[in-house]
């Protein structure tokens, strides 16, 4: 076995249905007084109960969070945070609301209570991102890093089947690119084949049933070590392509992820045999150089959109992509080449199948 590096970071999760009512007690244990509950303005209303019942401890409601921190919006909170002299911000909802209190976190401090509702696994990680004009950077810092995270299966039930698709194939990226990483080490190797299975078999039966809560629960749970995976160790080409069409081209986030993970995979087929065993593996298929066609039929069977076209890659955007990425490239298994990335990034953007 290979010498490794493993860090575990400081974190409490409560993991299973019902948990969100406990906490309130959750809260009062760690000494927070005067919470304010953050959410989108979509998820306003469930902020609003929320905040009930927490009851006293509840300062308000902050329903201002969008997506990709826009620097104006993390200012407009810090002022709010310090003014209402807030000593816990309660984020209830994705990765845009989560972002939101670890800007807050980052210049005030304020720990975090994280309430995921999505499987973008924002809450597990000490990274924070800013949009200032455009143009998004992003950091690592402990202070933005939750202290307490309630997973409540519960709350994603509203999340509709098409956004569950596409942000449960968002935390699978986060797990498959954990299995090649730079630093990848067994233990973070363990939980991510562990997250491809619980989320390559839960995802179809949410499709099917957005109500199924055993699916729920699983579905939860490998988002959960998907972001334990990106936290603790470092992503690579996938994620290379998916932050430049997010940060040049804005396209969303999720469906970003989603469409471009099989193509990523059979970039590295050949690249890390032990990966692509494992990923294999836990997809339920024989062949390791079949994985990215495998994560290919599945994002067809989830009704997940399949072409960078049809969420809003311009024309001549495959190959600006495969060029910034070959110019600025993450840490890869294999090499960065442009014509083979080019290539790839082309069929993404038609849908077309990856071999
Ligand atoms: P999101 O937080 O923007 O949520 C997507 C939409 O779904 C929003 O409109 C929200 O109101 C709605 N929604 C969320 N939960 C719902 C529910 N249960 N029911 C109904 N509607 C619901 O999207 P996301 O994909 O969770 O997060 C994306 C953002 O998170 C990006 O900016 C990304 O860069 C960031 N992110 C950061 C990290 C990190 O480690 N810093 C990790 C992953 C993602």
């Amino acid at each position: 076995m290979f010498p490794f590096h493993y860090q575990n970071l400081p974190l409490n999760v409560y993991f299973g249905k019902g948990r969100i009512r406990e906490l309130r007690g959750i809260l009062q244990e760690n000494g927070y007084r005067r919470v304010l509950v953050m959410t989108t303005p979509d998820q306003q209303p469930a902020g609003e109960r929320l905040a009930a019942e927490l009851g006293d401890l509840a300062a308000g409601v902050y329903p201002h969070a969008v997506m990709h921190v826009p620097t104006e919006v993390a200012q407009a909170a810090v002022a709010y945070v310090r003014e209402q002299q807030i000593d816990c911000c309660v984020a209830l909802g994705g990765g845009s609301t989560i972002g939101l209190a670890k800007a807050v976190a980052l210049e005030t401090a304020t720990p975090i209570a994280a309430v995921p509702t999505t499987y973008a696994g924002s809450e597990m990680t000490a990274v924070y991102g800013l949009t200032e004009n455009g143009r998004k950077t992003t950091g690592k810092d402990l202070r933005v890093l939750p202290k307490v995270v309630v997973y409540d299966p519960d709350l994603t039930l509203t999340l509709p089947a098409g956004i569950s698709a596409a942000s449960g194939i968002n935390a699978m990226a986060h797990a498959v690119e954990a299995l090649y990483a730079e630093n990848k080490n067994p233990i973070i190797s363990m939980m991510a084949s562990e997250s491809v299975r619980a989320l390559s078999r839960s995802l179809p039966a949410i499709v099917q049933n957005p109500q199924d809560e055993d699916a729920r629960a699983q579905a939860f749970y490998g988002a959960w070590l998907a972001g334990m995976c990106l936290g603790a160790v470092g992503m690579a080409v996938h994620h290379k392509i998916c932050h430049t069409l997010g940060g040049t081209f804005n396209l969303p986030h999720a469906q970003a992820h989603a469409i471009v993970l099989p193509y990523s995979v059979h970039y590295n087929r050949n690249a890390d045999d032990e990966a692509m065993s494992r990923l294999a593996e836990a997809l339920g298929i024989d062949d390791p150089q079949d994985c990215g066609m495998a994560l290919y039929r599945l994002n067809q069977s989830l009704g997940i959109p399949m072409a960078l076209a049809e969420i809003g890659l311009p024309e001549h955007g495959a190959q600006e992509v495969a060029q910034i990425v070959c110019d600025s490239p993450y840490y890869n298994p294999r090499p960065y080449v442009y014509d083979e990335l080019y290539d790839l990034l082309n069929k993404a953007h038609h849908g077309l199948p990856p071999r």
